[in-house]
Protein backbone atom coordinates (compact mmCIF):
# COMPACT_ATOMS: atom_id res chain seq x y z
CA UNK A 1 0.00 0.00 0.00
CA UNK A 2 1.62 2.78 -1.02
CA UNK A 3 0.63 6.45 0.85
CA UNK A 4 -0.08 9.83 -0.50
CA UNK A 5 0.25 13.41 1.25
CA UNK A 6 -2.12 16.03 -0.83
CA UNK A 7 -0.46 19.63 -0.72
CA UNK A 8 -2.78 22.03 -1.04
CA UNK A 9 -3.21 25.73 -0.69
CA UNK A 10 -6.48 26.51 -1.89
CA UNK A 11 -10.71 25.50 -2.68
CA UNK A 12 -8.71 21.89 -3.21
CA UNK A 13 -11.09 20.25 -6.17
CA UNK A 14 -8.06 18.19 -6.75
CA UNK A 15 -7.64 16.99 -3.42
CA UNK A 16 -11.56 15.91 -3.18
CA UNK A 17 -11.45 14.19 -6.85
CA UNK A 18 -8.40 12.60 -5.80
CA UNK A 19 -9.33 11.28 -2.50
CA UNK A 20 -12.88 10.38 -3.93
CA UNK A 21 -10.98 8.15 -6.37
CA UNK A 22 -8.87 6.10 -4.40
CA UNK A 23 -11.53 5.88 -1.41
CA UNK A 24 -11.63 2.29 -2.00
CA UNK A 25 -8.32 1.16 -3.39
CA UNK A 26 -6.54 -1.39 -1.76
CA UNK A 27 -3.02 -0.59 -3.33
CA UNK A 28 -2.85 3.18 -2.81
CA UNK A 29 -4.36 5.64 0.51
CA UNK A 30 -4.47 9.50 0.76
CA UNK A 31 -3.45 9.69 4.45
CA UNK A 32 -3.05 13.25 4.86
CA UNK A 33 -3.18 16.88 3.86
CA UNK A 34 -0.54 19.62 3.84
CA UNK A 35 -2.03 23.45 3.81
CA UNK A 36 0.08 26.34 3.30
CA UNK A 37 -2.76 28.78 4.51
CA UNK A 38 -5.35 29.48 7.05
CA UNK A 39 -9.09 29.91 6.15
CA UNK A 40 -8.63 28.01 3.23
CA UNK A 41 -11.96 25.53 1.94
CA UNK A 42 -9.58 22.60 1.97
CA UNK A 43 -10.07 22.32 5.26
CA UNK A 44 -13.22 22.04 5.32
CA UNK A 45 -12.84 19.59 2.49
CA UNK A 46 -10.69 17.39 4.47
CA UNK A 47 -12.61 17.19 7.72
CA UNK A 48 -15.28 15.82 5.64
CA UNK A 49 -13.26 13.16 3.88
CA UNK A 50 -12.17 12.11 7.12
CA UNK A 51 -8.51 13.22 6.52
CA UNK A 52 -5.80 15.06 8.98
CA UNK A 53 -4.79 18.50 7.95
CA UNK A 54 -1.50 19.82 8.57
CA UNK A 55 -0.77 23.66 8.26
CA UNK A 56 2.58 25.13 8.22
CA UNK A 57 3.59 28.54 7.76
CA UNK A 58 6.97 29.43 5.60
CA UNK A 59 9.09 29.00 8.08
CA UNK A 60 8.11 25.72 9.20
CA UNK A 61 8.38 24.84 5.48
CA UNK A 62 11.62 26.81 4.39
CA UNK A 63 13.96 26.70 7.75
CA UNK A 64 12.65 23.79 9.39
CA UNK A 65 12.48 20.11 9.13
CA UNK A 66 8.89 19.93 10.22
CA UNK A 67 7.54 18.69 6.98
CA UNK A 68 9.81 16.17 6.03
CA UNK A 69 9.45 14.58 9.62
CA UNK A 70 5.79 14.90 9.20
CA UNK A 71 6.44 13.09 5.87
CA UNK A 72 8.45 10.50 7.76
CA UNK A 73 6.30 9.47 10.83
CA UNK A 74 3.22 8.60 8.47
CA UNK A 75 5.16 7.16 5.78
CA UNK A 76 4.36 9.10 3.20
CA UNK A 77 5.75 7.46 -0.46
CA UNK A 78 4.54 10.22 -2.79
CA UNK A 79 3.26 13.97 -2.07
CA UNK A 80 1.02 15.37 -4.88
CA UNK A 81 0.56 19.23 -5.15
CA UNK A 82 -3.31 19.38 -5.14
CA UNK A 83 -2.96 22.91 -6.09
CA UNK A 84 -0.07 23.82 -3.88
CA UNK A 85 1.42 27.43 -4.95
CA UNK A 86 4.83 27.29 -3.26
CA UNK A 87 8.16 25.94 -4.63
CA UNK A 88 8.77 22.83 -2.55
CA UNK A 89 11.71 22.78 -0.44
CA UNK A 90 15.12 21.62 -1.26
CA UNK A 91 15.03 18.71 2.22
CA UNK A 92 11.75 17.76 0.85
CA UNK A 93 13.02 17.26 -3.44
CA UNK A 94 15.97 15.16 -1.75
CA UNK A 95 14.02 12.72 0.15
CA UNK A 96 11.31 12.25 -2.62
CA UNK A 97 13.63 12.23 -5.82
CA UNK A 98 10.45 11.49 -8.22
CA UNK A 99 8.10 11.05 -5.93
CA UNK A 100 6.68 14.70 -5.76
CA UNK A 101 3.80 14.75 -8.48
CA UNK A 102 2.26 18.34 -9.68
CA UNK A 103 -0.20 19.07 -12.39
CA UNK A 104 0.07 22.23 -14.43
CA UNK A 105 -2.84 23.48 -16.19
CA UNK A 106 -1.26 24.03 -19.69
CA UNK A 107 1.21 22.25 -21.92
CA UNK A 108 4.64 22.62 -20.23
CA UNK A 109 6.78 24.04 -21.25
CA UNK A 110 4.79 26.81 -22.36
CA UNK A 111 3.13 29.18 -19.97
CA UNK A 112 4.85 27.87 -16.88
CA UNK A 113 7.27 28.94 -14.58
CA UNK A 114 7.10 31.60 -11.36
CA UNK A 115 3.89 33.35 -11.23
CA UNK A 116 2.04 30.99 -14.13
CA UNK A 117 -0.52 29.55 -12.07
CA UNK A 118 -4.76 29.06 -12.16
CA UNK A 119 -6.37 31.79 -13.63
CA UNK A 120 -3.41 33.51 -15.05
CA UNK A 121 -2.28 30.97 -17.03
CA UNK A 122 -5.76 30.28 -18.88
CA UNK A 123 -6.27 34.63 -19.55
CA UNK A 124 -2.09 34.36 -20.94
CA UNK A 125 -3.48 31.51 -22.93
CA UNK A 126 -6.75 32.92 -24.35
CA UNK A 127 -5.09 36.33 -24.80
CA UNK A 128 -1.89 34.84 -26.86
CA UNK A 129 -5.19 33.17 -29.77
CA UNK A 130 -3.17 29.89 -28.99
CA UNK A 131 -5.43 27.05 -30.54
CA UNK A 132 -4.99 24.45 -27.89
CA UNK A 133 -4.05 23.73 -24.39
CA UNK A 134 -4.75 21.20 -21.76
CA UNK A 135 -2.70 19.25 -18.49
CA UNK A 136 0.95 18.66 -18.09
CA UNK A 137 1.26 15.97 -15.18
CA UNK A 138 4.87 16.06 -14.23
CA UNK A 139 7.54 15.37 -11.20
CA UNK A 140 8.35 18.57 -8.94
CA UNK A 141 12.02 19.54 -8.71
CA UNK A 142 13.31 22.52 -7.48
CA UNK A 143 12.10 24.83 -9.59
CA UNK A 144 8.87 25.82 -11.10
CA UNK A 145 7.10 23.92 -13.49
CA UNK A 146 10.63 22.34 -15.22
CA UNK A 147 10.70 18.55 -13.42
CA UNK A 148 10.08 15.43 -16.23
CA UNK A 149 6.75 15.10 -18.15
CA UNK A 150 4.85 12.25 -17.19
CA UNK A 151 1.51 12.82 -18.91
CA UNK A 152 0.03 15.41 -21.20
CA UNK A 153 -3.84 15.94 -22.51
CA UNK A 154 -4.79 18.40 -24.81
CA UNK A 155 -7.98 20.11 -24.91
CA UNK A 156 -9.08 22.81 -28.05
CA UNK A 157 -9.03 26.59 -27.27
CA UNK A 158 -12.01 28.12 -29.60
CA UNK A 159 -11.29 32.04 -30.94
CA UNK A 160 -14.59 32.71 -28.80
CA UNK A 161 -13.57 30.80 -26.04
CA UNK A 162 -12.83 33.27 -22.47
CA UNK A 163 -10.68 32.34 -19.55
CA UNK A 164 -13.42 31.23 -17.85
CA UNK A 165 -14.44 28.70 -20.68
CA UNK A 166 -10.96 27.47 -20.92
CA UNK A 167 -10.51 27.28 -17.55
CA UNK A 168 -13.96 25.05 -17.31
CA UNK A 169 -12.22 22.54 -20.18
CA UNK A 170 -8.98 22.68 -18.09
CA UNK A 171 -11.14 21.48 -14.95
CA UNK A 172 -12.58 18.52 -16.85
CA UNK A 173 -9.51 17.25 -17.84
CA UNK A 174 -8.18 17.32 -14.73
CA UNK A 175 -11.01 15.54 -13.07
CA UNK A 176 -10.79 12.89 -15.91
CA UNK A 177 -6.81 12.11 -16.07
CA UNK A 178 -5.08 13.43 -12.54
CA UNK A 179 -6.26 10.49 -10.57
CA UNK A 180 -5.44 7.75 -12.89
CA UNK A 181 -2.27 9.02 -13.88
CA UNK A 182 -1.06 9.51 -10.29
CA UNK A 183 -2.36 5.53 -10.28
CA UNK A 184 -0.55 4.28 -12.86
CA UNK A 185 2.48 6.37 -12.79
CA UNK A 186 3.05 4.73 -9.32
CA UNK A 187 2.33 1.58 -10.30
CA UNK A 188 4.86 1.52 -13.25
CA UNK A 189 7.19 3.57 -11.43
CA UNK A 190 6.61 0.13 -8.34
CA UNK A 191 8.15 -2.07 -11.49
CA UNK A 192 11.46 0.05 -12.41
CA UNK A 193 11.64 -0.03 -8.52
CA UNK A 194 11.77 -3.61 -7.96
CA UNK A 195 13.66 -4.45 -11.13
CA UNK A 196 16.43 -2.68 -9.74
CA UNK A 197 15.88 -4.34 -6.62
CA UNK A 198 16.04 -7.13 -8.47
CA UNK A 199 19.33 -6.63 -10.31
CA UNK A 200 20.67 -5.57 -6.67
CA UNK A 201 19.61 -9.00 -5.21
CA UNK A 202 20.92 -11.36 -8.14
CA UNK A 203 17.65 -12.72 -8.63
CA UNK A 204 18.06 -12.22 -12.33
CA UNK A 205 17.58 -9.21 -14.93
CA UNK A 206 16.77 -5.98 -14.61
CA UNK A 207 12.94 -6.25 -15.23
CA UNK A 208 9.32 -6.69 -13.10
CA UNK A 209 6.05 -6.32 -14.09
CA UNK A 210 2.48 -6.33 -12.34
CA UNK A 211 -1.05 -7.03 -12.92
CA UNK A 212 -3.72 -5.28 -11.89
CA UNK A 213 -7.54 -6.12 -12.24
CA UNK A 214 -9.82 -3.88 -11.11
CA UNK A 215 -7.37 -1.37 -9.74
CA UNK A 216 -6.11 -4.22 -7.74
CA UNK A 217 -2.59 -5.55 -8.10
CA UNK A 218 -3.32 -9.49 -8.12
CA UNK A 219 0.15 -10.52 -9.21
CA UNK A 220 3.75 -8.85 -9.25
CA UNK A 221 7.13 -10.55 -10.31
CA UNK A 222 10.41 -10.36 -11.89
CA UNK A 223 12.75 -11.64 -14.15
CA UNK A 224 14.23 -14.98 -12.65
CA UNK A 225 15.91 -16.40 -15.08
CA UNK A 226 19.31 -17.07 -13.55
CA UNK A 227 18.41 -17.54 -10.14
CA UNK A 228 15.99 -20.89 -11.42
CA UNK A 229 17.85 -21.57 -14.62
CA UNK A 230 14.56 -21.18 -16.77
CA UNK A 231 14.95 -19.05 -19.62
CA UNK A 232 11.50 -18.50 -19.77
CA UNK A 233 11.17 -16.55 -16.41
CA UNK A 234 10.57 -12.95 -17.44
CA UNK A 235 9.09 -11.13 -15.69
CA UNK A 236 5.88 -10.59 -17.35
CA UNK A 237 5.50 -14.81 -17.55
CA UNK A 238 6.01 -15.08 -14.00
CA UNK A 239 3.47 -12.59 -12.88
CA UNK A 240 0.75 -13.80 -15.60
CA UNK A 241 1.63 -17.47 -13.89
CA UNK A 242 1.45 -15.85 -10.66
CA UNK A 243 -2.08 -13.62 -11.89
CA UNK A 244 -3.82 -16.77 -13.74
CA UNK A 245 -3.14 -19.53 -9.96
CA UNK A 246 -4.47 -16.10 -8.04
CA UNK A 247 -7.63 -15.89 -9.99
CA UNK A 248 -8.02 -19.53 -10.92
CA UNK A 249 -8.33 -18.91 -14.91
CA UNK A 250 -5.71 -18.76 -17.80
CA UNK A 251 -7.93 -15.78 -19.30
CA UNK A 252 -6.55 -12.48 -17.72
CA UNK A 253 -9.32 -10.43 -19.55
CA UNK A 254 -10.05 -7.62 -17.94
CA UNK A 255 -6.42 -7.65 -16.71
CA UNK A 256 -3.94 -5.10 -17.36
CA UNK A 257 -0.39 -5.74 -17.59
CA UNK A 258 2.71 -3.04 -16.16
CA UNK A 259 6.25 -3.83 -17.27
CA UNK A 260 9.18 -2.22 -16.78
CA UNK A 261 10.40 -2.76 -20.16
CA UNK A 262 8.82 -3.34 -23.07
CA UNK A 263 8.15 -6.86 -23.60
CA UNK A 264 10.20 -8.91 -25.44
CA UNK A 265 8.67 -11.47 -28.49
CA UNK A 266 7.63 -14.27 -26.04
CA UNK A 267 5.92 -12.05 -23.34
CA UNK A 268 4.52 -9.92 -25.65
CA UNK A 269 2.93 -13.83 -26.94
CA UNK A 270 1.75 -14.15 -23.45
CA UNK A 271 -0.01 -11.37 -22.88
CA UNK A 272 -1.64 -12.30 -26.29
CA UNK A 273 -2.90 -15.51 -24.76
CA UNK A 274 -3.59 -14.33 -21.70
CA UNK A 275 -5.97 -12.00 -23.73
CA UNK A 276 -4.86 -8.89 -21.12
CA UNK A 277 -6.44 -5.90 -22.28
CA UNK A 278 -3.44 -3.53 -22.03
CA UNK A 279 0.11 -3.02 -21.63
CA UNK A 280 1.88 0.04 -19.44
CA UNK A 281 5.71 -0.23 -19.81
CA UNK A 282 8.82 1.70 -19.35
CA UNK A 283 12.13 1.22 -20.86
CA UNK A 284 11.69 0.13 -24.28
CA UNK A 285 13.67 -2.74 -26.69
CA UNK A 286 16.51 -0.36 -27.54
CA UNK A 287 16.77 0.10 -23.80
CA UNK A 288 16.94 -3.72 -23.10
CA UNK A 289 19.75 -3.42 -26.39
CA UNK A 290 22.04 -1.64 -24.56
CA UNK A 291 22.05 -4.22 -21.59
CA UNK A 292 22.65 -6.51 -24.11
CA UNK A 293 19.25 -8.30 -23.99
CA UNK A 294 18.66 -8.09 -27.73
CA UNK A 295 14.96 -8.80 -28.05
CA UNK A 296 14.86 -6.39 -31.57
CA UNK A 297 17.28 -9.75 -32.85
CA UNK A 298 14.20 -11.80 -32.00
CA UNK A 299 11.55 -9.01 -33.37
CA UNK A 300 13.42 -9.42 -36.64
CA UNK A 301 13.88 -12.89 -36.80
CA UNK A 302 9.82 -13.26 -36.21
CA UNK A 303 9.73 -11.32 -39.83
CA UNK A 304 12.27 -13.45 -41.61
CA UNK A 305 11.29 -16.63 -43.58
CA UNK A 306 11.59 -19.57 -42.19
CA UNK A 307 14.50 -21.05 -44.32
CA UNK A 308 15.91 -17.52 -43.24
CA UNK A 309 16.04 -17.61 -39.65
CA UNK A 310 18.99 -18.28 -37.24
CA UNK A 311 17.01 -21.55 -35.74
CA UNK A 312 16.71 -23.81 -38.23
CA UNK A 313 13.18 -25.58 -38.49
CA UNK A 314 12.43 -28.53 -40.50
CA UNK A 315 9.33 -29.89 -40.66
CA UNK A 316 8.58 -33.87 -41.26
CA UNK A 317 5.80 -36.32 -40.42
CA UNK A 318 3.59 -33.91 -41.64
CA UNK A 319 0.29 -36.41 -42.27
CA UNK A 320 1.33 -37.77 -38.84
CA UNK A 321 0.60 -34.05 -37.02
CA UNK A 322 -2.70 -33.74 -37.90
CA UNK A 323 -3.67 -36.53 -35.81
CA UNK A 324 -3.64 -34.80 -32.60
CA UNK A 325 -5.92 -32.20 -33.73
CA UNK A 326 -8.11 -34.72 -35.31
CA UNK A 327 -8.69 -35.99 -31.73
CA UNK A 328 -9.33 -32.38 -30.25
CA UNK A 329 -11.69 -31.35 -32.74
CA UNK A 330 -13.82 -34.66 -32.41
CA UNK A 331 -13.99 -34.19 -28.23
CA UNK A 332 -17.11 -32.94 -27.18
CA UNK A 333 -16.23 -31.86 -23.62
CA UNK A 334 -13.07 -29.58 -24.11
CA UNK A 335 -12.32 -26.53 -22.78
CA UNK A 336 -11.98 -23.76 -24.87
CA UNK A 337 -9.17 -21.41 -24.51
ZN1 LIG B 1 10.17 -11.41 -21.99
Amino acid sequence: MKRLALFASGNGTNVQQISEYFKDSKEIKVDCVVINKQNIYVIERAKNLNLDCFYFNREDFYNTDKVLNLMRQRQIDYIILAGFLWLIPDNLIANYDHKIINIHPALLPNYGGKGMYGHHVHEAVVKAKEKQSGITIHYVNDKYDSGDIIFQAVCEVKPTDTADDLAANIHLLEKTYFPKVIEQTIFLQTTIEMAKQNVINNIGGPFAALIVKNREIIASATNTVTSTNDPTAHAEVNAIRKACEKIQNFDLSGCEIYTSCEPCPMCLSAIYWARIDKIYFAGDKDDAKSGDFDDSFIYNQISLDKADREIKSVQFLKEMGKEPFEVWNSKKDKIHY
